[in-house]
């Protein structure tokens, strides 16, 4: 008898470690509530993972099995489930952040210790760290070159279901509520979760969406991407599934469909990229990733933070994001790249501050992809935006949601008011904005202002001062 331990893998489909396992079964799969891992956790992501782990556990008992679940210490709970079952063996696949890199070297020894086998495999990215390297053999710092690397390398093909007699014919007990595991029901509207519901948004995005994603990513009030983000996050769909079908959109593709699909297999390389960054580096969680001369003296302002916060900032297309963020546990990529250039350029704030929310808020936060977009921003990031180069807030409402459809969708207070208005916000005087929309801030600060004082600030750190 075998152990799956099911982490951030959430599905029975395209499972590396699971399909492995089951090559020789029987296999028991497990699922460990970690309260090391659970502190970490918010509202939207812990109903996110119930409803997944609830999809997984139908599937289980509709194969004659079913999916233990045990609350505490890994290192304990694991021992403890191969004692009572007889398993003999423990199978996971990786996962690349610090803290689950010392769990899982914890958990080995524990293993070791009680006399139990186990085995590793990568499953959750086409190419692990360590195989897309330059000449070298370092890592990559720098992105493109590693997305040329990594579109040209072939990709494994999906692994099989596990049938179920290679399942171990067992009973397990209920998931525990939201509320037995100290988290409220999230206000935010979160994606249906499971293997179900991920291959209807890949379907969907792959009947159409796709063939124009590179446009239609940049526009975020239209459904131009695939949504697929908080699937990746907790596999509910395998990496490999999701490019075998990508891959027949790209058979199906005209020329310039092509480059849209294309486009598309190039942030997924992204992603990948970070989780890289994030292997080889664990300090970027909370430590810039680049080090200026002098420390960075971001401003410390509560106000204008819990402004940015609420969506409160009276930039329009900053606050529709953050609104979205707080509806829906989601932003548009366009957008949060907008808002978190906003907190670091124009409010001169911590990037982690903006981590720390967009941790508590998204749905789909994912440790290597938001740190890594956040430093990206923030201009301490590898390969990240140049410190001198800031977002104007009103020329991006203007260029990527030219008709405020986005922005009027999150606003309330501005569904009257006409793109126009909305795009020249900043230049309204007081009466005119109080005619307009009453109820909606004046900007909390001036742009060009907060322009060349925070490249000031950035001048500073680089000694330049
Ligand atoms: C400040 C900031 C914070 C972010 N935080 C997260 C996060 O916590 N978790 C997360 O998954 N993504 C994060 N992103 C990246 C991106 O915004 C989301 O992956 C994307 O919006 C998710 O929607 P989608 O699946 O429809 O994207 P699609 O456009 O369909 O993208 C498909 C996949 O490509 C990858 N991808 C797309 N854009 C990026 C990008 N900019 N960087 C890295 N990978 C990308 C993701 O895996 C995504 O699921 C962040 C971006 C910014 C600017």
């Amino acid at each position: 008898m075998r152990i799956h331990w099911h982490r951030r893998d959430l599905r029975a489909a395209d499972n590396r470690a699971l399909a492995a396992a089951t090559d020789d079964g029987p296999v028991l799969p497990a699922f460990v509530f970690d309260p090391d891992v659970l502190q970490y956790a918010s509202p939207p992501r812990t109903k996110f993972l119930l409803e997944a782990l609830d999809s997984l556990q139908r599937f289980y008992r509709a194969h004659g099995s079913d999916l233990l679940v045990a609350e505490g210490d890994p290192t304990e709970e694991l021992p403890a489930l191969a004692a009572e079952h007889g398993a003999e063996a423990v199978f996971w696949n990786h996962d690349y952040s610090g803290l689950a890199q010392e769990r899982d070297e914890r958990v080995r020894e524990a293993l070791d210790d009680a006399g139990i086998e186990y085995t590793e495999f990568h499953d959750a990215l086409h190419h692990e760290p360590g195989t897309i390297t330059t000449n070298d053999g370092d890592p990559y710092s720098v992105f493109s070159y590693f997305g040329d690397k990594w579109l040209d390398r072939e990709k494994a093909e999906p692994y099989p279901v596990p049938d179920g007699d290679a399942l171990a014919d067992i009973e397990g007990e209920e998931l525990p509520t939201i509320e037995e595991l100290d988290f409220e029901e999230p206000a935010a509207n979160v994606p249906k979760a499971g293997t179900e519901a991920a291959r209807e948004r890949l379907d969907t995005f792959c009947a159409d969406r796709i063939f124009e994603y590179d446009e239609g990513r940049e526009y975020p009030a239209r459904a131009g991407t695939s949504r697929l983000s908080q699937d990746r996050n907790y596999g509910t769909i395998g990496v490999r599934e999701v490019s075998e079908r990508v891959g027949e959109a790209l058979a199906d593709a005209d020329e310039a469909e092509r480059e849209a699909v294309e486009a598309y297999r190039r942030e997924l390389a992204f992603g990948e990229f970070f989780t890289h960054v994030l292997f080889y580096n664990p300090e970027v969680v909370t430590e810039n990733h680049k080090d200026y001369e002098n420390p960075i003296e971001w401003r410390e302002d509560d106000d204008e933070l819990q402004a940015w916060k609420e969506g409160m900032t009276g930039y329009p297309i900053i606050d529709a994001g953050m609104r979205q963020l707080r509806a829906e546990a989601y932003m548009h990529n366009r957008v949060r790249m907008a808002v978190a250039s906003f907190l670091t350029k124009d409010l001169m704030l911590d990037w982690r501050a903006g981590y720390a929310h967009f941790r508590e808020r998204l749905v789909d936060h994912d440790t290597a992809n938001d740190n890594g977009n956040w430093q990206w921003a923030a201009s301490t990031g590898t390969d990240a935006q140049p410190y001198f180069r800031v977002f104007n807030p009103m020329t991006q409402g203007e260029k990527y949601d030219p008709d405020a459809e986005y922005i009027e969708t999150y606003i309330p207070e501005l569904a009257e008011a006409d793109p126009d208005t909305i795009h020249s916000w900043n230049e309204l005087s007081d009466d005119e904005r109080e005619e307009v929309a009453p109820d909606y801030p004046a900007p909390i600060c001036d742009h060009s202002e907060r322009r060349e004082e925070a490249i000031e600030m950035f001048e500073r750190a680089r000694g330049e001062d």
